[in-house]
């Protein structure tokens, strides 16, 4: 039976759904129910629907592409947000985009007007506010690399907001926006240089082959599991042992994938989820995974990690 507040919040947003499959909206193919779901695609509706949300004491949950999410088999009983503000512009060397466009349609965008410096991100789904809440990266580049602004909506003061790209101080996979769940990116400005756009198409299609190679592509996962730890083994046996450690301390970063290996996980399975044989710091549901079966192969290698290497592995994914 549909509830009092859904049926108020009903007369002023007809387009809000009750009990909606947040599987369906995640590329991991996993979790239950949202209380209350809506899609906003404007500013002004976002705003709207956020102050009937607070009004109502309703918990918000703002979703992007669900590519970097893993969502509870129970759901969320809250109202979850899919932000789907998709504006762009182009004006010469710099691009304005809203964080609903897609990272895939980001790199077409810089692609079709001969700029650089966005090709890393070939082939990596989700949205720009999602990247740069989460500081995407790949290559050896950052979303935050070009970035000039960000627009955000604070919850708190329901006030439209900018930050300047330092002022978002943005670290390995992190950004305020990541620390504090009340400011919501609407939209961000690059600013980008002009390069050949033959040398610019060739980058990109070399990173979406090297992704199809390297990377578990014909399951859903929600990428890297585990962020990459920023430090430096010391430790003689460790060293002797593992001979490539020399190699990334140079590097001063140790990728998960090689500690999750290391470990002995790589292939190992939970019910429907797997450390993948192929990219070992992802998890892939191999048809019926449960968040419960990756929250347990989250711990397990956080647990071998650190009783072999000493090393407290970073969750990458968001647990909802
Ligand atoms: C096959 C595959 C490959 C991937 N490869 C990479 C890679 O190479 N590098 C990399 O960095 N990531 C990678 N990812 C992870 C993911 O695609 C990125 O992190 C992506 O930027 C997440 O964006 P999203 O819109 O999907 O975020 P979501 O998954 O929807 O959300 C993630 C978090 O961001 C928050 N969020 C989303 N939008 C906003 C917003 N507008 N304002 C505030 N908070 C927001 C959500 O609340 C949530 O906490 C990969 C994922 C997959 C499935």
């Amino acid at each position: 039976m549909k509830d009092d507040i859904y049926n108020n919040l009903k007369l002023d947003l007809p387009e809000l759904k009750e009990g909606v499959l947040l599987k369906d909206y995640t590329t991991f193919k996993i979790g239950g129910l949202a209380k209350y779901f809506f899609i906003a695609h404007s500013k002004e509706i976002l705003i709207k629907v956020i102050k009937l949300a607070k009004t109502n004491k309703i918990p918000i949950f703002v979703l992007g592409g669900g590519s970097n999410l893993l969502i509870s088999d129970k759901g969320f009983k809250g109202l979850v947000i899919k932000l789907k503000v998709k504006s762009y512009k182009v004006n010469k060397n710099k691009i304005v985009v809203d964080a609903g466009v897609g990272l895939s349609k980001l790199v077409n965008l810089v692609l079709e007007n001969s700029l650089t410096g966005m090709d890393w991100a070939a082939g990596i789904p989700g949205s720009t506010g999602g990247a740069i809440y989460g500081n995407a990266q790949a290559f050896g580049e950052k979303i935050s690399d070009n970035l000039m602004e960000v627009e955000y909506l604070d919850v708190k003061s329901l006030k439209i907001k900018k930050v300047s790209k330092k002022q978002c101080k943005f670290t390995l996979k992190n950004s305020i926006f990541k620390k504090n769940k009340n400011l919501i990116v609407l939209s961000a400005t690059f600013d980008l240089k002009k390069g050949n756009i033959n040398e610019i198409r060739k980058n990109v299609l070399e990173h979406i082959n090297y992704r199809k190679k390297n990377h578990p592509i014909n399951f859903p996962s929600a990428g890297s599991v585990f962020v990459n730890t920023e430090t430096k083994i010391t430790n003689k046996k460790l060293l002797a042992k593992f001979p490539e450690l020399k190699y990334f301390n140079s590097k001063g970063v140790i990728p998960s994938g090689y500690l999750i290996e290391k470990v002995g996980l790589s292939g190992k399975q939970i019910g429907g989820a797997k450390f993948s044989d192929v990219h070992a710091n992802f998890i892939v549901n191999t048809g019926n995974a449960k968040a419960q079966d990756v929250l347990k192969l989250i711990k397990l290698a956080k647990k071998k990690v650190k009783k072999i290497f000493n090393i407290n592995l970073e969750t990458e994914i968001q647990i909802l």
